[in-house]
């Protein structure tokens, strides 16, 4: 028999690896977190996190450190190839939502619950320099054998195994070992940060361009007062012909600006100078756009998958850290339920499984940006009036079917009791 001492094993110490400690800290279980880096530090740029993401940060009392390190996004805007809109809309508290939606370094929001996590639950509960290499079960025990970073293997049991490895997930590789690698589409993301004066709202996410060309744009902290500058975050995207594949997909691939920048010189307009804000950048990462196929179970008796290692999805809803973090509480709100066994766990996949799987093939379908490529099929991008083009209503139905479909339509959020109530 296990004992109500033995922890939880969470692999990764990411953003849902990180949130699902927390939750099972705020519940009473004790957990592990298993983290392969030696050292956790800042890595990545720019991430947004939807109001159904945001108010489980608030329940797990992060508000004032959130809205330390992000920006509460004011508006997100399609915008055609000459720089004028295709579509507006107001987000997060300005939308009618209770809770805000945030525009946060991915790092630092790594930072803020990898902190949360020391302080509540003492340095111990993450081993960091410990990569899980495969997992067993046995009665009602689950045994990983982790690589400790030239110390050798060791084998470390708990009730539980949560993989939160994110894209490259070994503990989805041993479930489901036919899966093969990521399926890349042919777009490539150039990804970087540099300072600038404040956009339009100065708080605004934008989407410019078409399917195949697209800059993306948003601010990661507030303004200072001192410069007038704000930290902003961009991403140029190309497609190319996906048949030869794409060999290696890191998050941390830096590369030289003049692999995509001539593609965007001519991306200047009067409110937005996109070739200026790329050449600001001091570092630019290349990240191909991939994917996986959905698969028909995440759960192994006492082993669940979440965040990417459970539906790593294309990046173009802004749903990928939110989903990781609501995973983590929808989980906790298992265990409470069921207690802390592999009937959680089943729950668990039976509320998510279905519909996130059709989330990542919406996403692959280019998820709310497919307008760009709507507007771009009927006037190659260009459109002094938009209405002549597409009508609002069209757009508008369409939003209101992503946001539904993605957990984040603001009634049903608004109306929906808390996922962890203690
Ligand atoms: C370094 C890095 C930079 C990123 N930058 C961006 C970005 O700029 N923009 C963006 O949209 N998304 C970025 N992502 C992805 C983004 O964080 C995720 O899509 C999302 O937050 C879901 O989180 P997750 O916890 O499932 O996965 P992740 O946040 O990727 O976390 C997975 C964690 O598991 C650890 N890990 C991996 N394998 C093992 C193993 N075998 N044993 C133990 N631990 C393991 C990793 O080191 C990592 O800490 C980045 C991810 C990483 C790892």
């Amino acid at each position: 028999m296990t004992s109500t001492s033995e922890p939880v094993l969470i692999a990764g110490g990411g953003i849902a690896g990180l949130t699902m400690a927390l939750t099972c800290h705020q519940i009473g279980v004790p957990v592990r977190v298993l983290e392969s880096v030696g050292d956790l530090r800042p890595l990545g740029v720019g991430i947004n996190l939807q109001p159904n993401a945001v108010r489980e940060l608030y329940d797990l009392g992060l508000a004032d450190e959130l809205a330390r390190i992000g920006v509460e996004t004011r508006e997100w805007a399609l915008v055609g190839r000459n720089g004028n809109d295709i579509w507006a809309e107001p987000r997060g508290l300005l939308a009618g939502y209770h809770w805000p939606q945030f525009s946060v370094h991915r790092g630092q929001l790594q930072m803020l619950l990898y902190r949360a996590v020391v302080e509540r639950l003492g340095p111990d509960a993450v081993t960091t320099g410990c990569r899980v290499l495969r997992y067993r079960q046995h009665g009602d025990r689950v045994t990983v054998e982790v690589d400790r970073r030239g110390a050798g293997t060791e084998s470390i049991s708990g009730r539980l195994l949560i993989a939160g490895d994110g894209l490259h997930s070994t503990i989805r590789q041993q479930m489901h070992p036919g899966q093969g690698e990521p399926h890349w589409g042919g777009a490539v993301l150039w990804r970087g940060t540099a300072l600038g004066e404040p956009i339009r709202t100065g708080a605004s996410f934008l989407l410019v361009g078409s399917l195949e060309q697209r800059f993306v744009h948003y601010p990661i902290a507030e303004t200072d007062p001192a410069t007038g500058l704000q930290l902003q975050n961009w991403i140029a995207e190309l497609s190319q012909d996906p048949s030869g594949g794409w060999s290696e997909s890191s998050w941390n691939n830096e590369v030289d600006i003049a692999t995509f920048l001539p593609a965007f010189e001519d991306w200047d307009f009067e409110w937005l100078d996109i070739p200026a804000m790329v050449r600001r950048a001091d570092k630019v990462w290349e990240f191909p756009m991939v994917d996986r196929d959905p698969v028909d179970r995440w759960v192994d008796g006492r082993v669940a998958l979440a965040g990417d290692a459970a539906h790593v999805m294309f990046p173009v809803g802004s749903n990928g850290a939110s989903q990781a973090i609501v995973d983590a509480r929808v989980l906790g709100a298992k265990l409470l339920e069921h207690g802390v066994g592999p009937e959680a766990l089943s729950a668990y996949e039976d509320e998510l499984l279905e519909a996130m799987s059709a989330l990542v093939l919406r996403n692959r379908g280019a998820g709310p940006i497919s307008i760009l490529g709507v507007v771009d099929e009927r006037c190659g991008g260009v459109f002094d009036d938009i209405d002549e083009v597409i009508p609002r209503g069209e757009v508008e139905a369409f939003m209101s079917e992503y946001k539904a479909a993605a957990g984040f339509a603001v009634d049903t959020l608004n109306q929906a009791s808390p996922t962890i109530s203690i």
